[in-house]
């Protein structure tokens, strides 16, 4: 396994793209995948692929497979097996495991529409929305895991999960936020809240799951678009609390369009393939997105 060199020697440079197979590459995806594949071979180093379709009830196999197709074609390879979230669901329930012995979770039974009504109406100052969506209210966090059952989902405890152990900090590469970021408990506790780590009916959540596959993985450097900066916090906490590396993060710019808009999944009109139909080459790729050749 990849996070085996970490322990011995220089182990490079690893970098990672993990698209969700939930709709077709878009430009947006071509940039984050270059650039990682880029830095990789500047530094000598290595560059991994991830299939994050732990959400299977929106990935598709055909979006999977296009995937392989737009990035061999775009000029990028990668080893084999791919790792795909699907398949480690084992892996998340233990991560999972360890954070509930530790006393940090707690099951939730709320609904969309629970948190809404709880959440009652904005208040001047008071955010509403953090990196895991709506800020939970916390109707559920008295209730114990013994409680939890097939209709629920597991939340962190972020008043308990940040008090736990000395929070990290971590180190960005990215043109908006580079330098040293340290993690900051009031901050956690109220703009980003209990967030969820295991989705009712799935085998965990994006932040659970990202945090485990970089780990295993080994990757010494995420690369990925900066709507993603937000969240890395809720990621360093769980590297901490789990006893995992904190790789360096790398946020680099989004792809929007002429409007400035960022481009979104459903925005099959930039997609890798629909290019590539019309006659686009890699190259042409490279250039639209603006890096060099
Ligand atoms: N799977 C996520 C996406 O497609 C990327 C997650 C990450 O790079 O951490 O947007």
């Amino acid at each position: 396994m990849a996070g085996l060199a970490r322990r011995g020697g220089d182990p490079g440079l690893i970098t990672r793209f993990a698209p969700s197979p939930t709709g077709p590459l878009h430009l947006g995806h071509a940039y984050s995948a270059l650039l990682a594949w880029d830095m990789a071979r500047a530094a000598g180093g290595q560059f991994l692929l991830r299939i994050e379709d732990i959400d299977q009830s929106r990935s598709r196999f055909e979006w999977e497979a296009q995937i392989y197709d737009d990035l061999h074609w775009l000029g990028l390879s990668w080893p084999l097996p791919v790792m795909r979230q699907s398949d480690r669901l084992p892996r998340y329930a233990l991560a999972l495991r360890r954070l509930s012995d530790m006393g940090l979770t707690y099951p939730c039974r709320c609904r969309r529409a629970d948190i809404e009504a709880a959440a009652g109406a904005p208040q001047e100052g008071v955010p509403q929305y953090g990196p895991d969506g709506r800020i939970y209210p916390g109707t559920c966090r008295a209730r114990p895991m013994a409680e939890a059952g097939p209709e629920d989902a597991i939340r962190l405890n972020m008043e308990k999960a940040t008090a736990y152990r000395p929070l990290r900090g971590f180190t960005e590469t990215g043109p908006t936020h580079g330098g040293q970021h340290l993690l900051d408990r009031p901050s956690l506790i109220e703009t980003v809240g209990d967030i969820v780590l295991l989705r009712r009916g799935m085998g965990g959540s994006y932040h659970l799951s990202v945090v485990v596959d970089d780990a295993d993985q080994g990757i010494i450097h995420v690369t990925r678009g900066e709507d993603l900066f937000e969240a890395t916090q809720i990621h360093v906490l769980l590297q901490g609390l789990l006893g995992l590396p904190t790789p360096i993060y790398h946020h680099h710019r989004l792809i929007r369009d002429a409007t400035g808009k960022r481009l979104a999944k459903r925005d099959d009109a930039r997609a890798i393939a629909r290019y590539r139909d019309e006659g686009a080459t890699p190259a042409d790729i490279r250039a639209m997105v603006g890096l060099a050749g």
